[in-house]
């Protein structure tokens, strides 16, 4: 079975009615990277950039980020890489800048960091820049966005960075820039968000998280962190529906996608891309082999209709092993 699967590594995803859906993988360190090309992987829907912070006893200097992003840049080009401003904050955190709070998952994480910050912000963006020259293949994404004036401020210091780059000699253009919908606020500010970026993704860890009021981590009420919810589901349609009324793609790169049942599910709602853990690949792309995206249009119908996460994550699976 597993060499069945390994076969599939050159094989595109498409399912039997011939509906091509782009696998992508998430990534943080340069082996993930490497075990992501042997998996197959099309590109990089998330690179997560507090990883190379974390295993560090200080922050990196520009010039030094600029090589750890070329690095990740370069092993995959042609094929897009998505790297993610710093998320740091919740249950992320760096020896070196200390973040204490009684409530950090509802505290100073992700963006709200990094625009407390700019310094360190416009030294990581000018490092991406300056590390794509030549390959043409960031995007940049920005994490924990809750509204509109927050991508204002950091497209406003992409911009600068850009043209200090650029005064530098430096010969870009300025990258793809995009936004994670990963808190239940954004899911209501798609279609304005969508006006002023080039992609959306969705980081449905958090998302499941916050709109279900469970903390994802924590093993007492980790039975109802329940990505099968159907307020989850109903959240992850509407933001597809709402990403393409403005005519931008979306991407979802949370654990979800790599699960092959709820792939399925996430395929008929319209998810341009799906980006997993590279483990993963090789079964979601398996899974939506065998299943037409009309077979996958009827299930997900019956599912929104359901009102129980078991219920629906049963009949997923049941769907799944009826094809073997
Ligand atoms: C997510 O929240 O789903 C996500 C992809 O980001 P992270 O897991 O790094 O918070
Ligand atoms: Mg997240």
């Amino acid at each position: 079975f597993v060499e069945g699967l390994e076969s599939l590594k050159d094989e595109p995803c498409i399912t039997p009615d011939h509906y091509r859906l782009p696998l992508w993988v998430n990534t943080g360190l340069m082996t993930d990277a490497i075990r992501s090309l042997d998996h197959g992987a099309e590109g990089v829907g998330l690179y997560r950039t507090e990883v190379p912070f974390m295993i560090r006893e200080r922050f990196p200097s520009e010039k030094e980020q600029e090589d750890i992003y070329r690095e990740q840049l370069k092993s995959f080009a042609p094929r897009p890489v998505t790297i993610r401003t710093l998320d740091i904050g919740g249950d992320k955190s760096l020896g070196y800048f200390p973040i204490k709070e009684e409530n950090p998952f509802l505290g100073w994480r992700g963006i709200r960091v990094t625009l407390d910050h700019p310094e360190i912000f416009l030294v990581q963006i000018r490092a991406m820049l300056k590390a794509s020259e030549g390959l043409d293949n960031l995007r940049i994404m920005l994490p924990m966005i809750s509204g509109v004036p927050e991508v204002e401020e950091a497209l406003y210091l992409i911009h600068r960075a850009y043209h200090e780059v650029l005064s530098e000699g430096v010969n870009i253009q300025l990258p793809p820039v995009g936004v994670m919908i990963e808190v239940p606020a954004a899911v209501y500010q798609v279609r304005e968000f969508a006006r002023r970026v080039d992609f959306l993704s969705i980081g449905s860890n958090d998302l499941t998280q916050y709109i279900l009021a469970v903390d994802r981590n924590n093993p007492r009420v980790a039975d109802l962190y329940q990505p099968y919810h159907p307020a989850v589901l109903h959240a992850l349609h509407k933001v597809v529906t709402d990403a393409h009324l403005e005519g931008k793609p979306v991407s979802i790169c949370g654990e979800m996608a790599g699960d092959p049942s709820a792939a399925v599910l996430l395929m008929a709602m319209g998810f341009d891309v799906l980006s997993m853990n590279a483990t993963n690949l090789p079964r979601v792309k398996w899974a939506l082999r065998n299943i037409p995206l009309t077979d996958a249009k009827v299930l997900l119908d019956e599912v929104l209709e359901m009102d129980n996460p078991r219920v629906i994550r049963s009949a997923m699976e049941l769907a799944l092993r009826r094809r073997g």
